[in-house]
């Protein structure tokens, strides 16, 4: 069986990290803007709904805080961090202390329950950086699954056991020539890749979960362009409608990443099937 996982980073507006910083910028700007990220929300549950899939959203908490439940309603809403932060360290060259970790994740914790009513199963590490003091500590927090790894894409991608709990890992290969691909879908908002890639991509592919990843503020502004006309916003919805569509045409099952755990629980757990 193949299921299809549509997921989809519900964060600031083009955010990176920057160095000094612990919490995510926008762009060149030093601030903290959420408009794109509102308006591309709406724009993906809206096409969620067309097809009759649910998605699941990794939520940023402050973000989703910022654009509303209402714009997501009807589809999981998974952990992306408060501030979509930079947990290890890398860029911002102070990595977190297990303290404010703990803080962290239990004010995000709340705000996803506060703003949606459900508790968040599910965490997404902003820029996928994990490392072990954050992930070990996500069980103790009611994470149940975690898809922060990217895995060899190959006939068979299977959720397995990490840090106690279910990673179900975004599929990561190469394509005919040889270049890298990732079922993350920017390069294709950022006009390199084109929907035949991940439709290909995905076609290699017998059993397991397919993992489709992108964000919010993708769906109308560019991180090389900036905010994006109107006809390169219809292509860009065009193009994510085509590769999902695609999908399920050619018999993947759209489910969520939590109904997902479910039915490919890892060797080894005690997760229940159905
Ligand atoms: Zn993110």
């Amino acid at each position: 069986m193949r299921a299809l996982c549509v997921t989809v980073d519900l964060d600031r507006d083009v955010n990176r990290a920057a160095p000094g910083r612990t919490e995510a910028v926008c762009g060149d700007d030093m601030c903290c803007r959420c408009g794109s990220s509102g308006e591309g929300a709406i724009i993906l549950s809206e096409l969620l709904d067309d097809l009759n899939i649910r998605g699941t959203f990794f939520a940023e908490a402050y973000t989703l805080m910022s654009v509303g439940a209402s714009s997501v309603s009807g589809h999981e809403v998974a952990l992306h961090g408060y501030d979509h932060e930079d947990f290890t360290g890398q860029v911002s060259g102070m990595p977190m202390c297990e303290r404010d970790i703990r803080d962290v994740m239990e004010r995000s914790v709340n705000t996803v329950k506060d703003v949606t009513g459900a508790t968040p199963r599910g965490f997404r590490a902003p820029y996928m950086r994990a490392h072990d003091p954050l992930m070990s500590i996500l069980g103790e927090y009611g994470i149940e699954y975690d898809s922060s790894e990217y895995a060899s894409m190959g006939r068979s991608v299977m959720p397995y056991l990490k840090w106690g709990i279910t990673e179900i890992p975004v599929p990561k290969g190469k394509d005919a020539s040889g270049r890298t691909i990732a079922a993350y879908l920017w390069p294709m908002h950022e006009g390199n890749r084109g929907p035949r890639d991940y439709i290909e991509m995905a076609s290699g592919m017998e059993e397991g979960v397919f993992v489709i990843a992108t964000h919010t503020w993708h769906m109308v502004e560019s991180i090389k362009g900036g905010m994006m006309d109107r006809a390169r916003r219809e292509k860009n919805l065009d193009d994510v409608r085509n590769v999902i569509s695609s999908l399920i045409d050619s018999g993947y099952e759209p489910m969520t990443m939590e109904q997902a755990m479910g039915r490919f629980p890892p060797s080894g757990s005690n997760a229940r099937t159905g």
